[in-house]
């Protein structure tokens, strides 16, 4: 057989039919191997790949209807296309095929010009699927690769640049008081951009990992309070040190969430640190937790801050999009927080939105998944999230 070849199993009981139909297709160019019942062709097929199935339809042994259902049981074959040969009085039987998954029919005896032009249709309709299979797997294996490769710069440059925070911060601590004002906003500026540089390659790091669908969300009960409490814990200090208020509306007796809370609090604190940040100095900032009903709590983050122009809006979860107001540009960030946001809400089942003016504020809205009444951690089924994201951590 050469390489551009395509290569077919005739599958019929009566050798004189294997015979005629072997001939005719290596006429018109192909390379071909016979079975003579059901349990044969399906043993060739499981040892070499065929292109095509020629297969009859009454055979004594194994007949083609159970070769059709034992081809459908197997996800690696349902893209090998099966032509039935069936008798010309039998079309119950090819109707039959066609709904076991037979990709089209000759009837018997079979002409050589149809049995051309079916079998080329065929052997198109599984290049073209071949072909884009193949780039889909490529595609997948290209960002494997990206994702890890960006994975491993993250962690390589992530331990010299908190090394490099560390000490500019020890130097700040130990010899703040002896330095001028330009060393002194020298070390400041060392430690704020390394602090950056952090949050971006943990940021790069988390997208290419969501986007290789390598990310694994880890779900199971977590209490609001305590996702409420350990966000609030990582913003505070900022927050106390704009002078900002921060008030939270969380009533009792909220059921928990069915979530990852380790994700849920990731974006929680981008939410509530974003509010601080484009809010000035002695604004306020309000989180508001209500059941929105049986399967899911609403969570907003409203603040009174700068706000988001109508045209910046709608590109506003886009990737590594920042708005282009001084006020909003004078905060540092590497606009991938809400971009990471709306995927870790979207991986849980839930939806993000927000209202803006600019000037007066703007609210986040995101919902989550509650844990059901009837569920408890051990029957509700982890594929109950979307598919898609995770994998490990
Ligand atoms: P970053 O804050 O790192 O720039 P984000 O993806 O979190 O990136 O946010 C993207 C942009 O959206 C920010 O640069 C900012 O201009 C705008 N933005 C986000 N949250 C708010 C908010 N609460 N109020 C006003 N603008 C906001």
């Amino acid at each position: 057989m050469t390489a551009t070849q395509s290569h077919i199993l005739v599958v019929d009981d009566a050798v004189a039919n294997r015979l005629v139909l072997k001939r005719m297709l290596e006429a018109q160019g192909h390379a071909v191997t016979t079975a003579d019942d059901g349990d044969a062709a399906l043993a060739l097929i499981q040892a070499q790949a065929f292109d095509l199935v020629l297969l009859d339809v009454m055979m004594p042994v194994m007949d083609g209807y159970e070769v059709l259902a034992a081809l459908r049981e197997r996800p690696d074959w349902h893209r090998l296309p099966v032509v039935v040969v069936s008798a010309i009085n039998d079309v119950e039987s090819v109707v039959r095929c066609v709904s076991l998954g037979a990709a089209d029919y000759l009837f018997k005896p079979v002409n050589q010009t149809l049995l051309k032009a079916r079998v080329d249709s065929c052997l198109a309709r599984k290049r073209v699927h071949d072909s884009e299979l193949a780039a889909a797997l490529a595609l997948e294996a290209a960002q494997r690769a990206k994702s890890e490769y960006v994975s491993l710069i993250s962690h390589e440059l992530n331990n010299p640049i908190t090394a490099i925070r560390g000490y500019a911060d020890l130097l700040l601590k130990s010899i703040g008081g002896t330095l001028d004002g330009p060393q002194l906003e020298g070390l400041q500026a060392i430690s704020a951009l390394s602090r950056l540089m952090g949050e971006l390659l943990h940021d790069l790091s988390d997208l290419s990992r969501i986007e290789a669908g390598h990310l694994q969300l880890l779900p199971g009960a977590v209490t609001l309070h305590t996702i409420v409490e350990t966000s609030i814990l990582a913003v505070q200090s900022n927050i106390a040190a704009k002078g900002q208020r921060l008030m939270v509306m969380l009533p009792p007796g909220l059921p928990p969430l069915w979530a990852d809370g380790v994700r849920v609090v990731q974006l929680l604190t981008n939410l509530l640190s974003n509010a601080s940040k484009y809010t000035l100095p002695g604004g306020s900032i309000q989180l508001d937790v209500c059941q929105r009903d049986a399967a899911m709590v609403e969570i907003a983050v409203r603040d009174t801050g700068i706000g988001i122009s109508a045209e910046d809006q709608p590109r506003l979860f886009e990737r590594f999009f920042r708005v282009n107001d001084p006020a909003a540009r004078g905060e540092r960030g590497t606009g991938l927080g809400l971009h990471i946001t709306r995927l870790l809400v979207e991986a849980h089942g839930g939806q993000i939105w927000f209202e803006s003016q600019p000037g007066v504020g703007t609210t986040f809205y995101c919902t989550l998944p509650l844990m059901l009444q009837s569920e408890t951690d051990a029957v509700r089924p982890q594929s109950s999230l979307p598919p898609g994201v995770f994998q490990n951590r």
